[in-house]
């Protein structure tokens, strides 16, 4: 790999150089060195990639379930003998910490694991006799294409939220994955290579909105499954329900967390600073809103900044590092712009992140851990992901108060509560208006079988990824009445 490396697509079991005319290089934000270029890709590529998966669909869903698994158990397999490989290879491109990318992609292969469950997580039901010698069963059955369109922030996992069970349930897919990440991707479809499945089953098609829009138009896609920001989530279902598609669409989050005068504080402080400034903030699980309740705001605000001052900032892959670079320089400056208006909005910037220098890697796209103090829940900075370490915190005189905060967001993708009652944590169950609930936990990720839940605009659509939602999404339910006559004769 380096500057002159050019990335290649995947399709019909084929690594073909892209008829792309332009080409992103791909750079690792600690050190801003170009570790390939990768092309982006044409329509004609994405028809290319469809035709084939269309193909393979033929003979792939006639390919017995129990059959269709074996090559996820030697996916499983080869990820965990190559994950060091890959892990740095996470942190080379994306900047997050060895141990953050590790972390990934154990995630990532918990959901091969769950998708392996397919022989009988696919399994329909039926009824005998719904009228004499008449018979009634529900069976499933694939879609055909499905096309999984991925961002940034965790090469490896977000892509395995849907792919596992696209195939294991007997589609064929189409992989995008973020232009600003694409390396990891193309190492792990090496190994999907490697585990003999059949030609067309995976395809990865390199690019950014054209190939995204090449995938929502085409009429053999039946299927979209979605990760990035809100606006783009928008779009993407949208244009796929126009175009009489299956999709499910993850969005953007701002994800607000309460602490009670009984909480441990010790425990959520450290809890806190991994949810917040884990994965550089670049997470749609991060924490982002810390609201104190009564006598917690004192000694939460005085433990955060200790740990916001003292968090380890630096080259992923150096040992010790905490948190590493944001993705790129505009990020950068957009996050350093929103700690500004934050400021300009009224906040104090009790621990100040911007422009750090981080001896060895000078020119890394880095914001230090940044805690906003005061700031307004009315206030825009309240309202906009910012996603980079930057937590803002507020104070409110009731738990009612806060959780009419939450339920008055745009968002509803995690809202966490620490607490030691038992009936503060049910109330706070039980109201909260969010697809993904931590009590005590500080970044409520889903294990694969459950559901990766999200609500209001952090999610468009209905079924969501991982688990028993993603075989729904993945299969179409075809309902069977039978009745045979002379049964009941001597044979
Ligand atoms: P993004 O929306 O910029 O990009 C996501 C994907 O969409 C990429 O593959 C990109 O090529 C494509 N894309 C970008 N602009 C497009 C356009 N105009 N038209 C069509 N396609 C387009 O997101 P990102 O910056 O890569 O990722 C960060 C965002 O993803 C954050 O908002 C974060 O909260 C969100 N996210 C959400 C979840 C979740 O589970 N809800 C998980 C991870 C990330």
């Amino acid at each position: 790999m380096g500057a002159s490396t050019v990335l290649k697509n995947y399709i019909n079991g084929a690594w073909c150089s892209s008829s792309a005319t332009t080409h992103l290089d791909i750079i690792n934000p600690a050190t801003t060195d170009v570790l390939a270029t990768v092309p982006l890709s044409s329509a004609s590529e994405v028809d290319q990639a469809a035709q084939a998966a269309q193909a393979a669909f033929v003979s792939w869903r006639r390919t017995p379930a129990t059959d269709r698994i074996q090559y996820l158990f030697k996916l499983k397999t080869l990820l965990e003998e190559q994950l060091e490989a890959l892990a740095q290879t996470i942190t080379q491109e994306c900047g997050k910490t060895l141990a953050e990318s590790k972390g990934e992609l154990r995630r990532a292969i918990e959901n091969v694991e769950v998708a392996c469950g397919i022989p009988i997580l696919m399994q329909g039901y039926n009824s005998e006799d719904i009228a004499k010698g008449i018979d009634e069963s529900m069976i499933r059955q694939p879609l055909g294409v499905t096309a999984v369109i991925a961002p940034f922030n965790f090469p490896s996992m977000i892509s395995f939220w849907f792919m596992p069970y696209a195939i294991a349930c007997g589609n064929t897919v189409i992989l995008k994955p973020s232009e600003r990440v694409p390396l990891t991707m193309q190492a792990i479809v090496q190994l999907l290579e490697q585990t003999g499945l059949p030609k067309g089953v995976v395809n990865l098609v390199n690019g950014d909105k054209t190939v995204v829009d090449a995938i929502l138009d085409h009429s053999l896609i039946r299927a979209i499954s979605f990760v990035g920001s809100t606006p783009v989530a928008k779009y993407v279902y949208s244009r796929a329900a126009a175009n009489g598609k299956r999709a499910q669409c993850q969005g953007g989050a701002k994800n607000p967390v309460i602490i009670l005068p009984d909480a441990d504080i010790d425990m959520t402080t450290r809890i806190m600073a991994d949810s917040a400034f884990g994965c550089a903030g670049q997470r749609c699980l991060a924490a982002s809103i810390a609201v104190t309740i009564g006598g917690a705001r004192q000694p939460f605000t005085e433990a955060i900044a200790d740990v916001a001052q003292s968090r380890i900032v630096g080259y992923g892959l150096d040992d010790n590092v905490q948190m590493g670079p944001v993705i790129s320089a505009q990020s950068q400056t957009r996050i350093e712009g929103l700690i500004q208006k934050g400021a300009d909005e009224g906040a104090t910037v009790l621990v100040d992140g911007r422009q750090p220098s981080v001896s060895r890697y000078e020119k890394g796209y880095f914001v230090r851990p940044t805690i906003l103090q005061n700031v307004d829940p009315t206030g825009d900075i309240a309202r906009t992901e910012i996603f980079g370490p930057v937590l803002s915190l507020m104070h409110l005189e009731t738990f009612e108060d806060a959780i009419a905060l939450i339920n008055g967001g745009q968002y509803g993708n995690m809202a966490c509560l620490f607490t030691s009652s038992g009936a503060a944590a049910r109330k706070f169950r039980y109201e909260a208006e969010v697809g993904n609930i931590g009590i005590n936990i500080g970044v409520a990720a889903p294990m694969a079988f459950f559901p990766f839940s999200g609500w209001k605009d952090s999610f468009f659509g209905d079924l969501h990824g991982q688990g028993h939602q993603a075989v729904e999404f993945f299969t179409q339910t075809k309902v069977v009445v039978e009745r045979w006559k002379d049964w009941t004769r001597q044979f």
